[in-house]
């Protein structure tokens, strides 16, 4: 069948090859996977998942028994006192927005103690100037840098807090990075770190990208929130939108109280007819995500085979499902980004150019066929046209698909006399 989609015998046979030897870190993988699709099953069984859940709700949305079940089921795999999961929210940033100015104070300190964050937080925080931004309401800003290695620099967290800091800020996955993704368990010892400092300190944590591909959260080692996008892992591919905030009681309440109003907080918002994707999404994340993982690590296998610099290489444990790979070469990133877009279930006949796109300082390109528009749990890849000319690709609903992609890059890459095969 490969044959008909275009894959010659030497890139089949290399890429066997290179499947072969991953039968063991996939065993891994389908563990975890095992492990939270049990963790998964036991919260809707224990918040007594119904088929009324699935109904709609429409205008002020009160009294909607699916969306409060919803939340408790996250609250439940997160282990978190309360959650906000709501379709209200558009995407991850805006997520992340409202953890941040719902639970922040004008006069308040805003510490990222894992450097720089995700690009499109630098004008919610103010980094960037931006109307409506943190600085506008008066919350100041401090960074501090991670270690060389990639660890928290604890020394330079210690001498960041004053009185006036009211969160330090984690970002688990690297996003447009080099620098290592944490595990949840080291982002576990700088929140103990913090609290130890001053134990009022609230720790949120962006989870992008990070869910379900460790047996453990962040929630799980103290942290005050957990945020992140339904249209990446805990959507499992069938969210239409959305973004999740699971954390205490109180930091929850702040930030429902800030996407609806003062007062009304999490009784009003209707649900308009998504939440049996939301629940079926949720239940099916686990699996989905184990797929984007082995193909993120079936591509740093196949490429780093090659000679190329990936990161994470194919041995290291995985915190996230990003992958990058660094090609060094212009060509060869418009290459495998075509070799993506052509193995799309939707698109497949589109051939995806470099551009410039607002909020980038480059041309970018951008590969993607997905059900859910930008849905990055969807097999997809993005690449910046500048050195160190570095593809990060990501996502895939079945591993299948996920490795029919990779073998596409590679046929492409091939055709045009980029690389060897023996
Ligand atoms: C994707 C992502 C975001 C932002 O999410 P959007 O849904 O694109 O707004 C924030 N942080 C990290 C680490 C991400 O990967």
């Amino acid at each position: 069948m490969y044959k008909e989609f275009g894959i010659d015998d030497k890139v089949l046979n290399f890429c066997n090859e290179v499947e072969k030897d991953l039968k063991e870190r996939f065993e891994e993988f389908d563990k975890i996977a095992e492990i939270n699709q049990l963790k998964v099953l036991k919260a809707f069984q224990d918040n007594k998942v119904s088929d009324v859940h699935f109904n709609p709700s429409t205008g002020y949305g009160y009294n909607d028994l699916g969306r409060e079940t919803l939340e408790k089921v996250y609250a439940s795999v997160f282990h978190t006192e309360d959650a906000l999961v709501r379709p209200q929210i558009v995407c991850g940033t805006h997520a992340l927005a409202l953890a941040l100015s719902s639970n922040l104070r004008p006069g308040d300190e805003l510490i990222s103690v894992s450097g720089k964050p995700y690009d499109t937080l630098e004008q919610v925080i103010g980094i960037v100037p931006a109307k409506g931004s943190l600085a506008e309401y008066g919350v100041t800003y401090k960074q501090v840098e991670l270690n060389e290695d990639g660890t928290f620099d604890l020394d330079a967290i210690k001498a960041a807090v004053t009185p006036a800091t009211k969160m330090c800020a984690i970002q688990r996955s690297k996003g447009y990075l080099t620098r290592p993704t944490l595990s949840p368990e080291e982002i576990g010892r700088a929140i103990k770190f913090i609290k130890e400092i001053r134990s009022d300190i609230i720790v949120m944590v962006d989870n992008c990208y990070g869910e379900f591909v460790c047996e453990k959260e962040p929630s799980d080692f103290g942290a005050d929130m957990v945020v992140g996008s339904l249209i990446k892992n805990p959507g499992g591919g069938l969210a239409p939108i959305g973004g999740y905030i699971c954390g205490t009681k109180d930091c929850v309440e702040n930030a429902a109280f800030r996407l609806t109003t003062p007062g009304l907080g999490k009784e009003v918002g209707a649900s308009l007819g998504v939440t049996q994707s939301l629940f079926q999404g949720f239940f099916m994340a686990p699996t989905v995500t184990a797929s984007a993982v082995k193909g993120a690590v079936f591509a740093a296998a196949i490429y780093e085979k090659l000679g190329f610099k990936v990161v994470p290489d194919s041995k290291e444990p995985r915190y996230d499902i990003i992958q990058s790979v660094e090609f060094g070469e212009k060509q060869h990133i418009i290459e495998f980004c075509k070799g993506i877009q052509a193995a799309s279930p939707i698109d497949s006949f589109v051939v995806p150019e470099p551009w410039a796109m607002p909020g980038y300082d480059s041309d970018v390109i951008m590969a993607a066929g997905a059900f859910i528009q930008g849905a990055s749990i969807e097999l997809s890849a993005d690449a910046p046209i500048k050195p160190p000319y570095a593809v990060y690709f990501q996502g895939g609903l079945t591993w299948f698909h996920a490795k029919i992609g990779i073998m596409k890059s590679l046929q492409s890459m091939y055709e045009a006399g980029l690389v060897k095969l023996n």
